[in-house]
């Protein structure tokens, strides 16, 4: 009880959406340049990506307030969470995309759409490069610039082969659509020269021999789509040689699905075991050549050759060649990710956001904010601190680093929660003195165990509509400068917006056979069959319109009925 008091006080404290305060050093005075009067010409805001991070922004944005410019080589939104689906034909590619210019019909005079890849940022022109993703234009090289106020940089990821020989080559990745489509051709490849004549029983079992490297969701979801489409499938279609097909997942860590509970994980390798799906933890892929993967294990050092026929690379994401220019432009050079402030600016750039897969918010900062305000609370320098000032304290760090509160909620921290939670309202335990050095000691896991926010859509798509809340009420803080309460009591950087927080909503992991694992808000775990259902009608109320709704769930309804389409066009 002490605890939920302690989360409740942190979460009351620290609200839901964004709030004016009182303070004047407003992010667009910091970022943007100032506002002419005598010109009211609308500010140019520029979105590169149309993905997660992207089109959440553009949706909550007011469009009519700026002149907004969206620059992607995509002309659709594609809904990630559906892509393995789409591998094994469960779900029709085009059923899970919704075309920009249809998403942002409504606010077509306010948003121009280019499409085109941008190539390079330049922070000091505020201008970004581009080149066209249709053919070259009138001058005939394709290129042009395009120049904004503010940029939203929600460009995500691609994927990361961490150099390893041979991925490039000869792994299929599942980041794209055009990824799935090429995969769902490339299984149905396979089964079809298995079948062709005079092929030895020993190259059966290597062609039919799917390898996927990467045990995360995104590997094990693919897994699981597979396997449905082999047995429910393609064993009818291929009887003749269904004794030949295996599926084989090698995961470098301990256990598959490392993100998720330790009880999903242990379910999810059990079912595949059942499954006779091989699960080889603790190997790492060292080499991949066109007929086999050569295996390291990380326990004994030897090295293992796979023959296989088909190779999907699902392990780890990485960063785009723009993003790695822009951060040695900007300072930020040997970064995975741009590093934003809590209010997801670049850090020390004018008017530049980021959001979504390429960013995080920098890491440093928040043990140097912890130590600040520590010598805050600290006023008399005696090296103590009462309960009250603690509880306080914790406030502050976790309206700023939602990470941070998420952590209080673990294991390692709820007996100091339970501690603090116990004191509120108490005078006498409020009064309490601790040893600054000894609660330092506790909170010193924070530094190893506080992890940035996940690369998820769920991450991305609140980012999106945080910042664009923040821009929509960027004209009223100027009006109504007499907000509420400022944020910050640690002195300084105080700012007119609430720091973007995190809210995590729980995450599936889908394992085929109707079956599917989720770990829900409240430290809640369901899996099995009525899981899948909740899956179901999670995925279809998600969907960003009517018409991509109604087309998964009749996709759906039609593999139920009639099973998979296994043509190969
Ligand atoms: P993206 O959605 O990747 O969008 C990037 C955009 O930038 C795209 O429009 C792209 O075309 C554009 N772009 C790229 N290069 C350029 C350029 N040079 N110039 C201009 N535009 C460019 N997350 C979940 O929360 N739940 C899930 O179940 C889930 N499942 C997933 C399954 C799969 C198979 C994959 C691949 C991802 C999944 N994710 C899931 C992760 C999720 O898709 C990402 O975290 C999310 O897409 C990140 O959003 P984003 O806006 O940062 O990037």
């Amino acid at each position: 009880a002490g605890f939920s008091t302690a989360a409740l006080l942190l979460t009351a404290a620290s609200g839901g959406g964004v709030v004016a305060y009182a303070d004047s050093s407003r992010p667009e005075e910091a970022s943007g340049p100032p506002q002419q009067q005598d010109a009211p010409r609308k500010k140019k805001v520029v979105v590169l990506g149309t993905g997660w991070g992207g089109t959440s922004f553009l949706k909550n944005l007011d469009c009519s307030r700026y002149d907004v410019k969206v620059i992607s080589p995509r002309n659709y939104f594609a809904f990630t969470p559906l892509l393995p689906s789409v591998t094994c034909g469960t779900v029709e590619a085009r059923s899970i995309v919704e075309p920009i210019r249809k998403m942002f019909e409504k606010k077509k005079k306010d948003v121009s759409y280019y499409e085109a890849e941008c190539f390079k940022i330049d922070a000091t022109k505020k201008a970004v490069h581009c080149r066209s993703a249709v053919g070259t234009n009138l001058d005939g090289n394709g290129d042009f610039e395009v120049d904004y106020d503010y940029l939203v940089v929600a460009l995500g990821a691609t994927v990361n082969t961490f150099n390893t020989p041979g991925v490039m080559e000869h792994c299929y990745f599942l980041k794209e659509v055009e990824d799935a489509q090429k995969i769902r051709k490339s299984v149905l490849d396979c089964f079809e020269k298995a079948s062709l004549p005079n092929i030895s029983e020993e190259e059966k079992r290597k062609i039919l021999h799917f390898v996927v490297i990467g045990g995360g969701p995104t590997g094990v979801e693919f897994t699981a789509e597979l396997h449905d489409f082999l047995v429910e499938d393609l064993v009818k279609i291929y009887p003749a040689i269904q004794e030949f097909v295996k599926i084989t997942i090698i995961q470098s860590g301990e256990h598959i699905l490392n993100t998720f509970d330790e009880r999903i994980a242990t379910f999810a390798e059990t079912k595949f075991q059942r499954d006779g799906i091989e699960v080889n933890t603790g190997f790492r892929v060292t080499k991949v050549a066109d007929d086999s993967i050569t295996v390291k294990s990380k326990s004994s050092g030897g090295e293992i050759l796979v023959p296989y026929g088909m190779a999907v690379w699902s392990a780890g994401i990485g960063t785009r060649p723009v993003i790695t220019d822009f951060m040695n432009q900007v300072g930020q050079a040997k970064r995975r990710v741009l590093a934003t402030n809590e209010w997801l600016r670049v850090r020390e750039c004018d008017g530049v956001y980021a959001i979504g897969d390429c960013a995080s918010i920098s890491q440093r900062k928040i043990m140097d904010d912890i130590s600040s305000i520590f010598k805050v609370a600290d006023k008399d320098n005696s090296g103590t601190v009462t309960l009250k000032e603690i509880s306080d304290i914790l406030e502050d760090i976790c309206i700023r680093y939602p990470q941070v509160e998420l952590y209080m909620k673990s294991m390692h921290m709820r007996g100091i929660a339970d501690l603090i939670g116990s004191a509120v309202g108490d005078a006498h335990k409020e009064s309490m003195v601790v040893d600054i050095e000894e609660f330092k000691k506790a909170l010193s896991h924070v530094d190893s165990q506080v992890k940035t926010v996940p690369a998820t859509a769920q991450v991305a798509s609140q980012q999106g509509y945080y910042l664009a809340d923040c821009f929509n009420k960027m004209d009223h803080c100027k009006e109504h400068p007499e907000g509420p309460l400022r944020l910050s009591r640690s002195g300084g950087d105080h700012h007119n917006f609430r720091p973007f927080r995190y809210k995590h909503l729980g995450q599936f992991a889908p394992l085929g056979g109707e079956q599917a694992a989720a770990e829900l808000p409240g430290d809640w775990v369901s899996m099995g069959h009525s899981t899948q259902w909740l899956w179901y009608s999670v995925y279809a109320s998600k969907q960003v319109s009517w018409r991509t709704r109604v087309l998964v769930v009749f996709d759906w309804t039609r593999r139920f009925i009639f099973g998979r389409d296994s043509s190969r066009i």
